[in-house]
């Protein structure tokens, strides 16, 4: 990231201190996660600030990932996380799982116990997927009779497999 090519969303200014710090990442809904060294941006003319935080997608992988391996029970902001890291609107997440959408929303509003059931299954999910970008009827081809195996060449770079 270019300092000089930072502008102050609030005043314009490019007059910019950089500073790491550690920052509490309430943007991702969950109210415990401490971020350490990322880089905040404060601006010379008007104070604001900006912090910047890399490789969000891993991040929340990562978050996703400890959560769903959490030993004690979710909470209803740990719930919602997870469940919008599938990519899930609650109303999809509730037809997915058996539930009515006003359910998913008492639960995630801490206004009705989360189900244990609906719990390990949301865990499972996390496990067990990638988060949806299309839903599977999305995703098949046109053409039902295009059975050829999926055709891929991969590359491992920087411990990430990546498709040539
Ligand atoms: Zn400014």
């Amino acid at each position: 990231l270019e300092e000089e090519e930072m502008k102050c969303l609030n005043c314009g200014s490019s007059k910019y201190i950089a500073k790491k710090i550690d920052y509490q990442y309430i943007e991702s809904g969950l109210s415990n996660m401490r971020l350490k060294g990322v880089t905040e941006f404060r601006c010379q003319d008007c104070d604001e600030t900006e912090v910047v935080i890399p490789q969000i997608a891993k991040l929340h992988e990562f978050l996703a990932c400890s959560l769903s391996e959490k030993q004690t029970p979710l909470l209803p902001q740990e719930f919602r996380f997870l469940r919008k890291h599938l990519g899930y609107s609650s109303e999809d997440f509730s037809k997915k799982i058996g539930v009515t959408k006003f359910t998913v929303s008492r639960w995630e509003n801490a206004k009705q116990k989360i189900e244990p059931a609906a719990e390990r299954l949301l865990r499972l999910m996390i496990a067990t997927s990638r988060p949806v970008e299309r839903y599977p009827e999305e995703v098949f081809p046109s053409e039902p009779h295009d059975n050829r195996p999926l055709k891929l060449s991969l590359q491992l770079k920087r411990s990430q497999w990546v498709s040539q």
